[in-house]
């Protein structure tokens, strides 16, 4: 029977960065013998070799604009990082307690600008005398945004799970899953990371790397293992 093809672009199209202010990571690129793709929050990288055929042009990552931590030092990336721990995790087991929390969605609605009430004008103190000028707020619309909860119930990307005493977003968490489950990846191991770096996830031929998050005393929080 033939081994089916991991769908790699699919993989790599989990971690691009969405956000306008970094154009350049919102494609996978290959740097210095790997392919790349990060958001900022998360990151994955895997020898090209392994699949040599993905169409990334060169890229360059910026160490400063990106997971800020030693463990991402460009030129010793894969193999000389020193590992000092080596924690397995069983990908159904964590997807299992992965269990995503519902919350309202929230929208932007058009509303009455509080600042001046509609008016669009507010007045000024201008050299002794009162003059009318836009509104600041609004910028003389007289209409401003206000967030709104529906009645529709979404999954809260921003739950908090805690795995092996580091604090994870869902999101973050259902993308290393996601990831795993499309690279036919059944056993990974955790081999660095504390509670402020990102840690490091070895998924056979891809490295993944996920920053944790910090918590207020009186957030709910879900523990995985
Ligand atoms: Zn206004």
């Amino acid at each position: 029977m033939k081994k089916t093809e991991i769908d790699y672009e699919k993989v790599f199209q989990l971690f691009v960065g969405n956000d306008d202010y970094n154009e350049k990571f919102k494609k996978p690129f290959r740097y210095n013998g790997y392919y790349y793709a990060t958001d900022g929050c998360s990151l994955i990288f895997m020898p090209i070799a392994v699949k040599p055929s993905l169409k990334y042009s060169n890229g360059i990552l910026n160490q400063k604009n990106i997971i800020p931590d030693d463990i991402i030092c460009y030129n010793r990336v894969a193999n000389t990082i020193k590992c000092t721990m080596k924690v397995e995790i069983k990908v159904s087991e964590l997807e299992k307690k992965l269990v995503p929390t519902m919350i309202n969605e929230k929208i932007k609605k058009s509303d009455i600008c509080p600042e001046c009430e509609g008016s669009g004008t507010v007045d000024y103190d201008y050299k002794g005398s009162t003059i009318e000028g836009d509104c600041p707020k609004c910028k003389g619309t007289g209409k401003c945004d206000k967030e709104v909860e529906t009645e529709n119930m979404i999954v809260n990307r921003e739950q908090k799970y805690k795995m092996h005493d580091v604090y994870f977003r869902y999101y973050l968490l259902n993308r290393l899953v996601e990831a795993c489950n499309l690279m036919n990846v059944k056993t990974i191991y955790k081999t660095a990371g504390t509670k402020n770096t990102a840690n490091k996830f070895i998924c056979v031929d891809a490295t993944i790397l996920l920053m944790p998050t910090l918590i207020n005393s009186h957030e709910k929080i879900i523990t995985i293992f």
